[in-house]
């Protein structure tokens, strides 16, 4: 197996042995969607169920910034992100996931956010950045709880948040009052 091949096939959503390709869920779940109108066939059912369950925990926000687009009613620039990764070992549970934007999504895939034990993000010292726009969509999240999940449904769990902050996470969290 090529690299190529192996790195499409990290970090995938999975369920009963079904996989569908993590990024960006949402699309693919939208293309789904699309497609059982289209053929009657819809391609990525086994991984709706748990999408679903992770989406409307966090009812289709961003658990960092609230960012919530859509085109019409589908969801648009929102993922499912893993926090324990899946490709080392992280479960496809609601436990193991955050809704995020595609740049929060990546920034903490990165290493640049992540969440303490107080259920607070963390901004990493070492992202420089001094735009406007960096400031209010990265550093200015230091220390803000996060937005979700709603009433009922269960939060990250702090073993695989614990996990993020030793094995993915850079260096030291910013205070929260460094905006
Ligand atoms: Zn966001």
């Amino acid at each position: 197996m090529d690299w190529l091949e192996r790195a499409a096939k990290l970090r995938q959503w999975t369920r009963s042995g079904t996989r569908a390709p993590h990024k960006p869920l949402l699309l693919l779940y939208a293309l789904g969607r699309f497609q059982a109108d289209a053929d009657g066939g819809l391609r990525y059912t086994a991984v709706e169920k748990d999408l679903q369950r992770l989406l409307t925990a966090y009812e289709y926000r961003c658990t960092f910034c609230g960012y919530d687009g859509r085109i019409g009613a589908v969801p648009v620039g929102l993922e499912a992100a893993h926090v324990r990764w899946w490709a080392l070992g992280g479960p496809d549970e609601v436990e193991n996931g955050l809704c995020l934007c595609s740049l929060h999504h990546k920034l903490f895939d990165k290493g640049v956010l992540g969440v303490d034990d107080g259920q607070r993000i963390l901004v990493s010292q070492r992202f420089v950045g001094h735009s406007p726009a960096a400031r209010e969509h990265v550093t200015a999240l230091a220390g803000r709880p996060l937005i979700g999940p709603q009433p009922g449904a269960r939060p990250v769990a702090a073993a695989h948040l614990d996990w993020h902050a030793r094995q993915v996470f850079h260096g030291e969290p910013r205070p929260a009052t460094a905006v």
